[in-house]
């Protein structure tokens, strides 16, 4: 029998191991508890378990655990935190402080197979899933290194699946880390509060919304289909008609709306006609447009808008009664901006 990494399972998981090595149900809950609020990595260290139970878990279980083999800090303040898989593989996570808020910008595969042509880690190519233990675990360690420092800045306040990866190209670990994110005796972050990011994959989003309460993020970018086709591969498979609908079914509930990005990149998308596009498209959809002005780096192609066509787009919008947030692209400087996350140990290391 093969041994269980106990972090990355759900309850029922852990409830049918329980069941199968002799040991009684109501033990998952105390082992959640030990897991992600005592982040203990040793099974012997869960000491409300008798020696018995704990000898049993040993034989059949184990506590897995990335390794944490760099850190790197902005000058913003954004963090980077790389963390090495046992297989050599590595994996990126961003730490943004931004308005109170502590973010944390978790990665859901080693590299990417969408391949939108604005992001490094498309570019790098596709190496494998993660597995809901490593995604979980960027979670745990990075709880741990900032929880004493929360008399500054907070604990961990928010989740986004935008790092490294689509997560719905990994669905089903990834479903399987947000029910361990979200659990009331574990990590404890509500579904308000943890928000997944995806470039449209449809029949995932439908499934995710019957599956899962979480806060849903969809890279837009284009308002039309040949532009978008262009910059994401992934809309010569689902185009904008058919994302926009999905988006309209998407349960959303307590007065959350759908976050739509745009990175606007200067002279394609950065427009008046690109703007009352946007605007067509969304419609009276709840939504809230994050506008990201593109972060130049030296291997991408595009540029950054001026300042004042920002405004102008930002003006527009706002007139036309949409929801917008502009937001800074944090840790330029360290490579932890948006879209330039990637293995740094694969000899590619941009900072
Ligand atoms: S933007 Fe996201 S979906 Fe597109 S290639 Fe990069 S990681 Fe993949």
């Amino acid at each position: 029998m093969t041994k269980l990494n106990l972090k990355g399972v759900t309850r029922q998981e852990l409830v049918s191991h329980l069941s199968g090595i002799g040991k009684e149900r109501y033990r998952a809950d105390q082992i959640i508890r030990w897991l992600y609020l005592q982040r203990v990595r040793d099974i012997d260290n869960m000491s409300n378990l008798s020696l018995t139970c704990r000898k049993r878990l040993n034989e059949f279980s184990f506590i897995g655990q990335i390794e944490l083999v760099r850190e790197q800090e902005s000058q913003d303040g954004t963090r980077k935190f790389l963390f090495k898989l046992d297989d050599g593989n590595t994996l990126e996570t961003v730490l943004i402080f931004d308005k109170n808020r502590l973010t944390l910008c978790i990665s859901t595969q080693v590299g990417c197979r969408m391949g939108c042509r604005f992001c490094l880690t498309g570019g790098s190519g596709f190496e494998r899933q993660l597995s809901a233990a490593e995604i979980v675990d960027q979670v745990v360690q990075v709880a741990e290194i900032v929880d004493p420092e929360s008399s500054s800045r907070g604990p961990i306040s928010n989740i986004v699946l935008m790092g490294m990866g689509e997560p719905l190209d990994n669905f089903a670990e990834v479903l399987k880390a947000l029910e361990i994110l979200m659990y009331d005796d574990g990590l404890q972050f509500s579904s308000r509060r943890v928000t997944l990011s995806t470039c449209g994959l449809i029949p995932e989003i439908v499934e995710l919304g019957k599956r899962i309460e979480v806060s849903l993020a969809v890279s837009l970018n284009a308002a039309d289909d040949k532009l978008r086709s262009e910059l994401m591969p992934i809309n010569r498979r689902y185009g904008l008609d058919e994302l926009l609908a999905a988006c309209r079914h998407y349960p959303v509930t307590n007065q959350r709306r759908i976050t739509f990005e745009y990175i606007l990149f200067a002279g394609l998308n950065d427009s008046l006609d690109d703007a009352e596009r946007l605007v067509a498209l969304i419609g009276n959809l709840p939504a809230k447009i994050n506008l990201i002005p593109f972060n130049e780096h030296p291997e991408l192609p595009f540029k950054k808008p001026e300042h004042q066509r920002i405004v102008d787009f930002v003006d527009y919008l706002q007139r036309h009664k949409l929801t917008v947030m502009t937001r800074r692209s944090k840790g330029a400087d360290i490579s932890a901006a948006c879209g330039q996350l990637r293995a740094a140990e694969s000899g590619n290391c941009l900072s």
